[in-house]
């Protein structure tokens, strides 16, 4: 059987980036930059005053209280009319623009103005030539790298592009993810479960995850386990970016989700990977030349125990997502961290288990959660990350060194 590591370098290989698009930048938050953005300017466009002061010119200063005329004052949006020449001092204000001839800001803190003499005395120990002066291009230079490609934009970036005139940018379109849930035993969340019914969570849960990985997300209910009902569906999926199945891909006798994929002319990529939870995970696509518009289309099916599809979206379809927005590296990055609590683990595949994650003195240290098992989502309501067991039989006294997959930002950012 496939390792986790092979599933997704097969996700890597198969999935390719989208087509770039311009959007404004105002609406820029969340996409990921299709190429490197160089700076058209020089940030700050002048030499500029970090502080309410007097700008002077330090070869006037003894060291200790110095005063000095007052000759003007400049303000933030102005440009100084005059420079400051031989015992002069001009009044600025933070983010005005430094007049000729200063070489340093005295804070205002440190003088006294004298009106009616119309000068300043100043303490200047410590004013060094450049104090309080933030140098014309000190946070980008013109033809600089201000963002490379690959980047996914948060507030910061989107107000470093703006500082730089970008106001539309080139980027990676937002995936769109399609949500189906197949079973004859589920019924709407909003409904009263009748006997061996259940509600379909895994909608709920696994629309969020798409919409936290950065995507559009929409729902396409319920496919009871009938052949047409599902092709009818997935044709409707096969609209999104990416189709998420839930359920239905396991060997019973109505786990018919491979065989209604085929059927709508969906290449199995892989079938079944050696992980807990999560086994019976499917990956499929359909082919550029086979689609309405001619791009290619990923469709996961998920195992349908709840945590087996939240895990297996975590590890495999945010892989395909940061794929298709051109995010390096793709696959979950694994964090050292140690091991909470003495715990043994024994299993024939690797395991992904659910576990608090705390940030320590020491370090990441991750404790493992009274986790029944794939049908246990109640108790990942805890879990801030997945830990990595290797397979095999072992056991973890407190501390020792374990890899754990942080939830939620399992990669990318
Ligand atoms: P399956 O993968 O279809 O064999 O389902 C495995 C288990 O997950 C069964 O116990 C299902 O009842 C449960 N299950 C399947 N789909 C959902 C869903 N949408 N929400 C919650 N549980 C589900
Ligand atoms: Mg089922």
């Amino acid at each position: 059987m496939l390792s986790v590591e092979d599933a997704l370098q097969m996700i890597v290989d198969t999935v390719r980036p989208s087509n770039a698009c311009e959007v404004e930048l105002s609406a820029a938050l969340g996409h990921v930059l299709a190429a490197d953005v160089l700076s058209t300017i020089d940030s700050p466009p002048f030499d500029k005053s970090m502080m309410d002061g007097y700008a002077v010119r330090t070869a006037d200063l003894n060291g200790g209280a110095t005063t000095l005329h007052v000759v003007a004052e400049v303000t933030a949006g102005m440009t100084p009319q005059r420079g400051v020449g031989r015992n002069e001092a001009i009044r600025i204000m933070t983010g005005a623009p430094i007049p000729e001839g200063a070489d340093a800001v005295v804070r205002i803190e440190e003088t006294e103005f004298d009106e009616s003499a119309g000068t300043v005395r100043i303490e200047s120990s410590g004013v060094d030539s450049g104090t309080n002066i933030i140098r014309r291009g000190a946070s980008m230079r013109a033809g600089e790298r201000v963002l490379p490609a690959g980047r996914k934009l948060r507030a910061q970036e989107l107000g470093a592009l703006a500082e730089s005139g970008e106001h539309r940018v080139s980027v990676l379109p937002i995936p769109e993810i399609s949500v189906l849930a197949t079973g004859d035993e589920l019924v709407p969340i909003d409904q009263q479960p009748g006997p061996g019914q259940i509600r379909n969570s895994n909608e709920t849960m696994l629309l969020a995850q798409a919409r936290a990985a950065g995507c559009r997300a929409k729902s396409l209910g319920i496919a009871r386990d009938r052949r047409e009902e599902l092709e009818e569906r997935i044709r409707e999926g096969l609209k999104s970016d990416i189709l998420c199945l839930s359920g239905g891909v396991s060997a019973g006798k109505f786990d018919l989700v491979p065989s209604a994929l085929a059927a709508c002319g969906v290449r199995q990529v892989f079938h079944k990977v050696q992980v807990k939870p999560g086994k019976p995970v499917w990956f499929g696509v359909l082919e550029p030349e086979k689609s309405a518009d001619g791009r290619p289309r990923c469709i996961f099916g998920l195992p349908g125990n709840p945590v087996s599809s939240m895990v297996c979206f975590e590890l495999f379809v945010r892989a395909a997502v940061n794929r298709l927005q051109g995010i390096e590296p793709a696959t979950p990055r694994t964090t050292a961290s140690k091991i909470g609590t003495r715990f043994h683990h024994s299993g024939d595949r690797p395991t992904y288990f659910p576990a608090r994650l705390e940030w320590t003195v020491d370090g990441a240290v991750a404790t493992p959660l009274d986790w029944k098992g794939s049908s246990d989502l109640r108790s990942t309501v805890d879990a801030q990350a997945l830990i990595a067991f290797p397979a095999g039989d072992r056991e973890y006294r407190q501390g020792d060194r374990i890899e754990v997959v942080p939830l939620g930002a399992a990669c990318g950012l």
